[in-house]
């Protein structure tokens, strides 16, 4: 038998244990694995009606325990306490959002000769939650929420950084009624539990979320038994400014559109593209916008930004702007930066460089973390030509006044989220995913049922 593995779990901001867990291993995954296809059945059976009812009751336990959630989100992952109570609020909205659908799973019925033609969307049986750091929650409320609606089980593991708040969900759902093995929360390692997910041939489906790297994997992998997969990946998001704009709340906003979460948002707007003719008037308000945001104590009501998830991250992002073990000299152009928190903690100040050109690897890569790359263009044809010259395809903002030029530039963007004068992308009830490089489906909105489902048609002849 192995022996447990344990995991100290590490605060962000003060580099003190929070506590340590046990991880698990292959028996237990495997073992959650049978008791979900094993209890799948039972959990299909369960009427429509009763299986809204139960989410709604599983979303007004989990409000009762948003403060508590929130704290634990503060302590493992660093984020501002106002962030960590909007993430268990959107966990709160998804469930609610799908205990509607049970009772609108619709099929079609379909004219034919003969009979009567219906369709149905069956549950696919065990789907696989893999669920990053960065937003422990609500990732697994996009996953969870809509697979059990549809009427599958699920078995889903947290990242091995920020376990603590899928725990406290899998309890919760225990306690709102929903029966034991339908949702098991597995805290473990993405190469013994996540492989697992994909390996196991009674799990139907992985939908991922996290680095490109490891869902190409997984895709590959998953060819195997033609398991379904669902990638959410990273980006390299443009937040495109026309001179047209309304400078002074495009200039303000710009901060929190890369500095929210600390940058570690797979939807930040990490690069800046400016048009020509107000490049320094933007900056210089940008500058003003950047000086003021307040980094610190993630618990302090006022904080906007926390420290990163982890050393390791600080070193990855210390890599694209600060040459490792060179006295911070700069491989790159930085053009001014924010304030951040001395001491332990891993912190790292807001960030704003000036790229060499567009083969600039901060200009390129995805950073998660606080930094943002600006560069200057022409007209309406190179904004777009800029925004689309990498390989991700998440998100993105446009500001303008021109109606028209919001339309034209947010059709030609290749990415699957964009915002006009404004830079909000994820809502649960619209389709979120990404082009390219930054993923495969959509999760969210009133379609991703069909992420969960398989369709089915029947034929009922009337002439026999
Ligand atoms: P990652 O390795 O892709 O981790 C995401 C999840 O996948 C975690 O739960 C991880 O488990 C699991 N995992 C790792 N290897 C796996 C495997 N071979 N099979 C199945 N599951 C596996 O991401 P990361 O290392 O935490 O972050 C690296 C970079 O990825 C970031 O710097 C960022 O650029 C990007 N990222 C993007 C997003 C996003 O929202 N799109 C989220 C996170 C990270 P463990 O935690 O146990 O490794
Ligand atoms: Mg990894």
């Amino acid at each position: 038998m192995s022996s447990t593995i344990t995991h100290d779990v590490v605060n962000p901001a003060t580099e003190e244990v929070v506590t340590t867990i046990d991880l698990v291993g292959l028996p237990e995954t495997d073992a959650a694995i049978a008791r979900a296809v094993e209890v799948g059945p039972q959990w299909r059976a369960v009427n429509p009606a009763d299986r809204g009812m139960l989410l709604r009751r599983f979303a007004d336990v989990v409000e009762t325990h948003t403060e508590e959630l929130a704290r634990l989100e503060v302590a493992n992952a660093g984020h501002t306490i106002s962030n960590a109570r909007w993430e268990a609020g959107n966990v709160v909205g998804v469930l609610r959002y799908y205990a509607a659908a049970p009772e609108r799973l619709f099929g079609r019925q379909i004219p034919v000769a003969g009979g009567l033609d219906v369709t149905f969307k069956e549950p696919l049986g065990v789907v696989s939650v893999i669920v990053p750091w960065n937003f422990p929650m609500p990732i697994a409320g996009w996953g969870m929420a809509p697979a059990l609606a549809a009427g599958n089980t699920v078995v889903l593991k947290p990242a091995e950084l920020t376990p603590l708040t899928a725990v406290r969900l899998g309890e919760l759902a225990l306690e709102a009624g929903i029966p034991d093995g339908v949702l098991t929360v597995l805290p473990g390692k993405g190469s013994v539990v996540g492989e697992r997910f994909v390996s196991h041939p009674d799990v139907r489906k992985v939908c991922f979320t996290g680095s490109t790297a490891v869902g190409q994997g997984i895709m590959r992998k998953a060819a195997d038994q033609l398991k379904r997969v669902t990638l959410e990946l990273g980006g390299k998001s443009a937040n495109i400014v026309f001179a047209d704009a309304d400078l002074d709340t495009a200039a303000a906003s710009a901060p929190m559109s890369f500095l929210d979460n600390a940058g570690q948002d797979c939807c930040a707007r990490s690069r800046i593209l400016v048009q020509r003719s107000v490049f320094d008037s933007f900056m210089e308000r940008f500058e003003r916008a950047v000086k003021g945001v307040v980094v610190g104590d993630p618990g302090d009501e006022a904080t906007q930004m926390g420290p990163l998830v982890s050393s390791g991250q600080r070193d990855s992002v210390r890599g694209f702007v600060d040459e490792a073990g060179d006295g911070g000299r700069a491989t790159v152009d930085v053009a001014f930066r924010g304030s951040a928190p001395e001491g332990p903690g891993w912190w790292y100040p807001p960030t704003v460089v000036l790229p060499s050109g567009p083969q600039d690897r901060v200009w390129q890569e995805e950073v998660f973390g606080p930094v943002v790359a600006v560069m200057a263009f022409d007209d309406e044809e190179d904004a777009v030509r800029k925004a689309n010259d990498t390989a991700y395809g998440l998100s993105g903002s446009i500001w303008t006044r021109d109606l028209g030029r919001a339309i034209r530039v947010a059709r030609g963007v290749e990415a699957g989220n964009l915002s006009v004068n404004s830079h909000s992308s994820v809502r649960y009830s619209t389709p979120f995913g990404g082009f390219k490089a930054s993923g495969i489906g959509r999760e969210l909105g009133p379609d991703a049922l069909d992420a969960f489902t398989e369709v089915k048609n029947v034929f009922l002849s009337t002439e026999a």
